[in-house]
């Protein structure tokens, strides 16, 4: 039998819950016991490949070829994990398995209602991802905050399946606590409220883990025991801190994985943690810095910068810097800017390494495409991913072959150049209007180049990467873009899809048409982003000579 660990939110989203809820992950695991993540997202949608990343954050692609929410990405990065399709649920899937259901008639004539029906169906989806994983633990993920309409009904099945198996059960729920600038005080009324609504859907917390920016102090653990029924033990602190890294071994300073066990019935075996130790120990002694310039367009909501679109590859960026020694200073630049503006390119000279991530549409691709070709002509080190990767291909054609006016038929149908154009079944979806979870999703097998600086870094000729797209490179310009300088470096096994491309004559230019930045673990960093930092490193080290 395996157990099921609900984590909740209370007080505001945003607070650091799916990085809890993969820590928990972690420290249960350093016990020696299998651990599966999933994560409820109460959005109607039914994956979240139809959002925006602005509003929902960076669409994180699974191995089978889910378009999911970014807190998967950290259940995999925490647990060093792959986490699949049925790790993942919506309303909007949970509904439709329901409603499907009810077509083919497999409810026998029964009136089919929200509930039970729907609870259920969020319990079968719950206990058919843990047995698949073969989990001991399984930790779920409630998305939003206790108290909203939306989540209603996930909580309705957590209660369900701890009234049934109150050994088997227990409930984290992760909140907010503010320390308002003109008290600096740390208030825990808004924590007592969420219980007061959590206790209202039936569930009484196990633990509550205190989101702040200070640790929580004895006089306040004491005043969330008392006014919300958790003992003073079973209040966790858990202050902001440098490195998301660091929160497996701040909950472990509170012996959390030794109490949940000890409430779950389970024998807390010994611990092992001690790669993850160095590990952040590593990132905390880096002091040299290099500076990386991230050039997006997914940054800014209102007056507010939110890195969140991009957040897989800032986390590979982290981890390829903790492997080379030095700590990454990164930069957020909009590349509307340099539409705008051009000459403001030139800035690029102060960053150490560039990375072009990928991307949909129109706006502010001109800008990265000038900051492409300031990166191949200044030999700073540059990765491309995916419409990173598709850019620099147009940048190459134009500016290099002198393809006047080379584009993707993504934005030009009509260009006379199209260097990168549609993938024949994928323009028959878009044709049907089949938009949600038809692009080339998931991991593919590819070949590497043997002469390729890609086969050198990651030391094989067969590799897998994770893909979502539905453009790639137009094998009709193969032959003209390689005659003047470029490499295709990593093809797929029939050699039909252009898979990596390098510039040669530089100290690190390589544009990937997948997602590299989906596999990079703390204890794992992808060997490109390693590449990447190692070239920004070199590439700081020759500055500082130029300079003397
Ligand atoms: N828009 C491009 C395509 O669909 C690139 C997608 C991406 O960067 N993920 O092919």
């Amino acid at each position: 039998m395996s157990k099921f660990i609900f984590v909740m939110g209370g007080v505001m989203s945003g607070v650091g819950k799916g990085v809890t809820t993969a820590s928990i992950g972690k420290i249960l695991q350093a016990r020696g016991y299998k651990v599966t993540a999933l994560k409820i997202d109460p959005y109607v949608n039914i994956d979240a490949g139809t959002m925006n990343p602005v509003e929902h954050g960076e669409v994180f692609v699974t191995e089978d070829g889910d378009e999911t929410d970014q807190d998967i990405g950290n259940y995999e990065r925490f647990l060093g994990v792959n986490i699949l399709r049925d790790n993942y649920m919506t309303t909007g899937r949970v509904y439709q398995s329901v409603i499907c259901r009810e077509r083919n008639l497999e409810y026998g004539g029964k009136c089919v209602e929200v509930v039970p029906h729907i609870p259920e169906e969020v319990i079968r989806r719950i206990k058919k991802a843990t047995v698949k994983s073969k989990a001991d633990i399984a930790i779920i993920e409630v998305g939003g905050t206790v108290g909203e309409y939306q989540n209603i009904l996930f909580l309705e099945a957590a209660r369900i399946m701890h009234y049934q198996n109150p050994h088997d059960v227990l409930f984290v729920l992760v909140s907010y606590l503010p320390i308002p600038g003109t008290l600096g005080e740390m208030k825990t009324k808004p924590t007592q409220y969420a219980v007061q609504q959590i206790n209202a859907a039936g569930i009484q917390p196990d633990f509550i883990v205190c989101r702040s920016a200070k640790p929580v102090d004895e006089p306040r653990k004491h005043k969330i025991s008392t006014f919300c029924n958790v003992a003073k033990q079973d209040v966790i602190s858990n202050p902001d801190v440098e490195s998301i890294y660091e929160i497996p071994l701040i909950l472990e300073k509170e012996r959390l994985s030794e109490k949940i066990l000890n409430k779950l019935h389970l024998r807390p075996k010994k611990r092992n943690m001690q790669d993850w130790q160095k590990m952040v120990l590593a990132a905390r002694r880096a002091i040299k810095a290099v500076k990386i310039g991230i050039i997006g367009k997914y940054f800014a909501s209102g007056d507010f910068i939110l890195p969140d679109a991009y957040i897989s590859v800032i986390e590979a960026i982290k981890h390829a810097s903790g492997a080379n020694k030095v700590k990454a200073e990164i930069s957020w630049i909009n590349s509307d800017v340099y539409e705008k503006k051009p000459g403001l390119v030139k800035e690029l000279k102060n960053y150490d390494g560039i990375v072009v991530p990928g991307g949909f549409g129109s706006r502010g691709i001109e800008g990265k495409i000038l900051a492409i070709k300031y990166a191949r002509e200044n030999k700073i080190p540059f990765l491309g991913l995916c419409y990173g990767m598709q850019l620099a291909t147009i940048e190459f054609a134009r500016n290099v072959v002198k393809l006047k006016g080379a584009h993707t038929t993504e934005i030009n149908p009509k260009t006379k150049y199209p260097v990168i154009h549609i993938m024949p079944d994928q323009a028959e979806k878009l044709a049907k209007k089949q938009y949600g979870n038809t692009m080339r999703l998931g991991a593919y097998p590819c070949i590497l180049d043997k002469d390729s600086l890609s086969f050198k870094l990651y030391g094989q000729r067969k590799i897998s990467e994770r893909h979502r797209h539905r453009y790639e490179f137009n094998n009709d310009y193969r032959a003209k873009l390689i005659k003047k300088g470029l490499r295709l470096a990593g093809l797929s096994p029939d050699k039909k899809l252009v898979e990596i491309i390098e510039v040669a004559n530089h100290p690190f230019f390589v544009g990937t048409q997948f997602h590299p930045e989906l596999k990079s673990r703390p204890l794992n960093p992808h060997p490109l982003f390693k590449g990447l930092i190692a070239a920004a490193a070199r590439n700081k080290r020759q500055e500082i000579r130029d300079k003397k």
